[in-house]
Order: structure tokens, then C-alpha cells, then sequence
């Protein structure tokens, strides 16, 4: 589970294998995305077996306003009471003023289908704007540059607009959200599911001169070996 010192790895199958993190910088830990589930109930086993409490979590940071990570979002905030981060383009659609920007082409399958069938349902919910999650204001909007707890952040478009990696600097640690996944394989994000290529490639060139040590992903494993290589074979391949 803390894969990294101070990293621990949340996950679930539904939502395509999605991650969320949650993070240990001195006394206050930061939520790094909140699963599938709208109970946020794994997560706040996580920090019971961790020794704490709820209200430990000091912040919560978004990557994107996509269902998978949006889940436990409410629940976990009542039970926390911490601040929710997230890029502006994004905010409204978290709070439920807005939904996700649909994508028809992704009702196109994914290949190889052998590899991506499994993901096909998110598909068909993103194509058509469906998959609601329960609706939280967010009450900080971040930036390229901005800091938050001990982050870094970095405006990432391509995925969504308003999408968000995470830099931990004294950890060589890079939050990529879904701009890169690990499952079901190691590719540059769902390729269905960017919504603008250009840009996406953009932000993996850009995540790729940070020579990171640790990759951790939205879905799929998080990658401690070999990492800055790896995300550069994904600039090379575009
Ligand atoms: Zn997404
Ligand atoms: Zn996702």
C-alpha cells in the first residue's frame, strides 16, 4: 500500500482499476483523487489503518472532473472537512453546475479490443455525458505553478481542459492523473478518451523533461523503476 515513503496507493477494479493517493508531508496529509465508489468508505479505511483520523486529511486535489475520480469526492469532504483543489475549467462540472464535456468518437472501441474491452462501459458513459458522481463545491482553484501542500502543480490539457499533474519535488514523484495510465497497459492516458491529442502531447513532453523517479497514475499500478525512460518512450511514440 505506501509503495513510496509517505505514498500510499488506494485503489479499485471499477472505474478502470482507478488509483487515487494519499500522502504523508509532516503532520497533514493531501488526497490525491478519490476512487470510484461515493461512500469514500476505502479511503477512510486507509487512514484508519494508518493510525489516523479523518480530519488528518487537510486537502483534497482533483486531477480532473471525470466520474472514476470523482466518487468518494462528497462523502470524503464531509468526513474530512478538508479543502477540495481542483483547475477552474473544471470546478463547475465537480459541483454538479456542469457535466463532462462528451466525446461521441469514444464510442469508437479502443484498440487492441483484447486489451481495452473492459474499459468499453466508461467509454460509452463519457461519449454520451452519462455517470454522474455526487456533486462538492470546490473551494480553491489551482494553476500552473501554484503550490499545494507539499505539490507542485502543472496544468496538463489534452485529457480535459482543466486537467491537473502533480509534482512532489523532494520525492522525484510525479502525479500524472490520467495523462499517462498503467492499465491495462503502459500507454500515454485512453487515447478515446483525450479530448484534445495536440495538446496531450504537449503535456507528456512536458511531463517527460521532469526525469521523475516515481510515475503514479489514475489507472493502474503506480511505476518506481526505470520511470523517466519509460514516459519517454510515450513522447517518442506520439
Ligand atoms: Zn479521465
Ligand atoms: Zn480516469
Amino acid at each position: 500500500m505506501e509503495f513510496a515513503p509517505g505514498i500510499h496507493d488506494l485503489s479499485q477494479a471499477m472505474g478502470g482499476h482507478v488509483h487515487a493517493y494519499l500522502i504523508v508531508d509532516g503532520d497533514g496529509l493531501t488526497l490525491i483523487d478519490t476512487l470510484y465508489d461515493t461512500t469514500g468508505q476505502r479511503v477512510l479505511d486507509v487512514i484508519q489503518g494508518m493510525g489516523r483520523q479523518p480530519t488528518d486529511v487537510q486537502r483534497i486535489v482533483l486531477t480532473h472532473a471525470h466520474r472514476s475520480h470523482l466518487g468518494g469526492l462528497a462523502a470524503l469532504k464531509k468526513a474530512t472537512g478538508a479543502t477540495v483543489h481542483a483547475h477552474s475549467w473544471e470546478a463547475d462540472i465537480i459541483s454538479g453546475e456542469r457535466k463532462a464535456q462528451p466525446r461521441i468518437s469514444a464510442l469508437i472501441p479502443m484498440r487492441p479490443v483484447r486489451t481495452y474491452w473492459r474499459i468499453y462501459y466508461l467509454q460509452v458513459g463519457m461519449a454520451l455525458g452519462v455517470g454522474k458522481h455526487p456533486p462538492c463545491p470546490v473551494d480553491r482553484t489551482l494553476a500552473d505553478g501554484d503550490q499545494v501542500g507539499p505539490l507542485q502543480v502543472l496544468h496538463t490539457p489534452g485529457h480535459s481542459p482543466g486537467h491537473l499533474a502533480f509534482w512532489w519535488p523532494e520525492r522525484r514523484t510525479l502525479f500524472a492523473g490520467d495523462a499517462i495510465a498503467t492499465w491495462p497497459e503502459f500507454a500515454p492516458g485512453w487515447p478515446a478518451f483525450n479530448l484534445n491529442e495536440r495538446q496531450h502531447r504537449a503535456s507528456l513532453q512536458r511531463l517527460a523533461e521532469l526525469d521523475a523517479e516515481v510515475l503514479a497514475v489514475g489507472h493502474g499500478r503506480p511505476l518506481t523503476e526505470d520511470v523517466a525512460a519509460r514516459v519517454r518512450t510515450l513522447v517518442d511514440e506520439g
